[in-house]
């Protein structure tokens, strides 16, 4: 007998919806010249399907906004702050909570307490912001991630693990004393969102507890690296998400987040800790670059509507349907021949630029020439992850990285099925023409995180 296949479907239904702007070719073409010709600089009002990124562009539940009306708007001491310090140890197991108004609040506030300089600091894969609070805290960031992630053809189910050699390698060469700490991410995301596998970071903890290291781990996505640990890692077929994703943060020392990523708000982060000394530090500095350590830059609504985010991220028809419909793009794309990175990643598909323009260089922004050409047949607003992103060493040099990617990113909750159709389309018929698109050049750069804010112009 034929079995049928069982779908995914959205473990939700709609209740309120906000109407799309559609655009004509010619207002998209004026929109992009006025932008520069980066995506970033698009007025919202003029994209359609706006892929640009999950962050803080989820849709929250009916419960999330009741809990916004339960906002405590107390300067000190806000019960909001409790109900949030409480999920974070019940689901993430950290003991120690200090809000940040977003992730990179909560890096710079660790990266000053733990690294100084000339400090050392391994990981998985660079992260833009990740990064420059590490440089800028005087440290130097040392790429640790296996061969596998860079090749966006290869097939290994965990390339976010971490190559132990490597860091064995690095605490050879510069001993334990100068690496304050490996920065850990679940879910890499400029590898194209590859998990981690518990195996790995096993061997992690077991390395860095032999040497005292600190593990600190980047949990913006944990509950989407935690899905592909169950549906992949042997041992953890019949685990919750939940369970997955405790035992995650059982092998690290404490951890940032932007929880408008996997948290589903449009605001807000966090730095956990497990060692009561930073915490005491981070208590004392959050005051100085966000507020009180009760806020943290936050409104105490923000905090509620983190704290139910939080319980619905590690719910399993969640992730499934959340990471499904990743998937069903990524195979639409793949249908149409179009070179994506594989395995398809947690929270969008990132395309390779390099392989769908090979007659544009590095130098002429293959990535930022694709990003603006599917903006302009459709409308769909999609981002560098590329050479602009990468920006520059601190010696003024590019860094050329590997991976010239287009990240097509996927909101949670926000798109249905057939916008996943539409998008896949629109990249398809770019596909087509490929041949007859031309590179870029940059005129204009700022210092940092240039690709927010380059300008670019058609050669
Ligand atoms: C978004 C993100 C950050 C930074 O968080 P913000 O909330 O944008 O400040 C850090 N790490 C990763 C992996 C991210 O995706």
């Amino acid at each position: 007998m034929k079995t049928i296949k069982q779908s995914w479907a959205e473990p939700y239904k709609i209740k309120m919806v906000e109407l799309l702007k559609m655009t004509t070719p010619k207002q998209r073409q004026i929109a992009l010249e006025e932008a520069g010709y980066n995506t970033f600089l698009l007025k919202s009002e003029d994209v359609y399907i706006d892929l640009l990124t999950d962050s803080g562009t989820s849709a929250m539940s009916d419960r999330q906004w009741a809990g916004m009306m339960l906002g405590d708007e107390a300067y000190a001491g806000s019960s909001n702050f409790y109900h949030l310090e409480q999920v974070v140890q019940e689901v993430y197991g950290y003991k120690y909570l200090i809000p940040t108004h977003q992730g990179r609040g909560a890096e710079n506030i660790l990266s000053k307490i733990l690294i100084k300089e000339g400090d050392i600091i391994p990981g998985n894969m660079y992260f833009t912001t990740t990064r420059l609070h590490q440089e800028l805290a005087g440290g130097t960031f040392k790429d640790i991630i296996i061969d596998e992630a860079h090749d966006p053809e290869n097939e290994f189910p965990f390339k976010g693990n971490i190559d132990m050699d490597k860091l064995d390698a690095l605490i050879q060469e510069y001993g334990a004393e100068r690496i304050p700490y490996v920065s850990m991410a679940t879910s890499v995301n400029m590898a194209g969102g590859q998990p981690i596998s518990m195996q790995n970071l096993k061997e992690l903890r077991a390395l860095t507890t032999k040497h005292g290291i600190r593990v600190i781990h980047d949990m913006t996505r944990v509950a989407e690296n935690a899905y592909f640990i169950q549906q992949k890692e042997k041992g953890y077929e019949d685990k919750t998400i939940r369970e997955i994703v405790k035992e995650i943060n059982s092998y690290t020392d404490g951890a940032t987040m932007s929880a408008k990523k996997d948290a589903l708000v449009n605001i807000g982060g966090f730095l956990a800790v497990n060692d009561w000394d930073v915490f005491e530090e981070a208590r004392n500095m959050v005051v100085v670059y966000e507020g009180l350590h009760t806020y943290g830059g936050l409104a105490g609504r923000d905090m509620e509507a983190m704290a139910i985010g939080i319980g619905e991220s590690v719910n399993d028809d969640h992730i499934r349907a959340r990471v499904g419909q990743v998937i069903y793009l990524g195979e639409k794309m793949m249908e149409y021949g179009i070179p994506i990175v594989k395995p398809i990643g947690g929270h969008g598909i990132f395309v390779d630029a390099k392989k769908f323009l090979p007659h544009i260089s590095q130098d002429q922004f293959p990535a930022q020439t694709l990003a603006a050409e599917i903006y302009l047949d459709s409308g769909v607003r999609t981002m560098e992850r590329g050479i602009v992103s990468a920006g520059r060493k601190a010696n003024g040099e590019n860094y050329y990285p590997k991976l010239e990617l287009v990240r097509l990113t996927i909101p949670r909750r926000v798109y249905t099925q057939a916008h996943m159709d539409v998008i896949a389309e629109s990249v398809a018929r770019v596909y087509l023409r490929r041949k007859d698109i031309k590179g870029m050049k940059m005129v204009y750069e700022p210092k940092y995180l240039r690709f927010f804010q380059a300008l670019f112009e058609k050669l």
